[in-house]
């Protein structure tokens, strides 16, 4: 069976500065896939392509075996829900506001406060732990608050697919592992398929059933965290001296950042990047 959301040969490019090319793979239900790659690899416009926001130059995106660039819009929000990397609200938007704005894929834009689509809002508020947010402002929140505010809205949009961008980027470790645990619950209970990209390497191969390495627009690896985050990839595709090792409790590759200075690592065999001129 075709996976529910399918990229067949992408290529996409930005002018002549920038392009992401040959990416193919597709995003099943049940599964919680993790993007990772360097500052610019094209992770954020890979998850744009996946949400039909932005037409590749060649090749496919398959929403249910059909061309994304087929459905309209409010189409697409009922099967996918994106949580942007950056969400900026002009407004001073309460927390209610915001995660019905979840409905408007299936509502237009009024009128939504009907009693469904309140029950639905507090049913996502609910499972995110968000509900005793309620009346608060959306600007108000701590970080941490407001992924759980975003994740909500995106539960509200009742899509199947849920791509997320980095939302664990500004979170402290209890928070980043809470988001992490409510993602993989969703994909486990609800049946969701997930993208998540994120810059916890260690802690995206705990969670997700594959990983997707992008490099210079290029998917690198695609696989199960062992085979993606190891210590050649990682240096080869960060530049950055690292070793990768099994976390002991859950035996999921763990990333440790090595220092530069060789005194530091001298109990350990590091082998020298493959790149020159990255080496001091
Ligand atoms: P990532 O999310 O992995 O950091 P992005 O997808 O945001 O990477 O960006 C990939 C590359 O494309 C970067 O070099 C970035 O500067 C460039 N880029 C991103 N958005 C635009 C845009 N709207 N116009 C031109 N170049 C862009
Ligand atoms: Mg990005």
């Amino acid at each position: 069976m075709e996976p529910g959301l399918t990229l067949k040969s992408i290529s996409f490019s930005y002018g002549n500065y920038w392009s992401l090319d040959g990416i193919s793979f597709g995003l099943n239900k049940g599964e919680l896939v993790g993007m990772i790659g360097p500052n610019g690899s094209g992770k954020s416009t890979l998850l744009r392509i996946m949400d039909g926001l932005v037409r590749t130059d060649t090749g496919e995106v398959l929403l249910m075996n059909r061309p994304i660039s087929s459905f309209r819009r409010h189409e697409v929000a009922r099967q996918i829900a994106m949580v942007p990397q950056e969400s900026i609200f002009r407004f001073n938007f309460s927390v209610l506001e915001v995660v019905l704005m979840g409905r408007f894929a299936h509502r237009g834009l009024f009128p939504f406060e009907e009693k469904k689509d309140l029950e639905i809002a507090r049913e996502s508020m609910r499972r995110t732990g968000t509900l005793d947010l309620e009346r608060r402002s959306i600007h108000e929140l701590s970080g941490g608050e407001k992924q759980r505010v975003l994740i909500a809205r995106a539960l509200t949009q009742k899509a199947q697919f849920i791509l997320l961008d980095e939302p664990t980027s500004q979170l402290d470790i209890r928070h980043k592992v809470e988001i992490f645990e409510l993602i993989s619950s969703l994909v486990r209970g609800q049946g969701f398929g997930v993208m998540v990209v994120s810059h916890d390497i260690s802690l995206a191969a705990q969670y997700c059933n594959r990983m997707l390495l992008l490099n210079k627009g290029r998917m690198y690896r695609i696989g199960s965290p062992d085979e993606v985050v190891t210590t050649d990839t990682i240096r080869e595709v960060y530049q950055c001296p690292v070793l990768v090792d099994k976390n002991p409790i859950t035996q999921t590759p763990r990333v440790t950042v090595l220092s530069r200075r060789p005194e530091h690592n001298k109990d350990i065999a590091v082998q020298p990047l493959r790149h020159k001129g990255t080496e001091e």
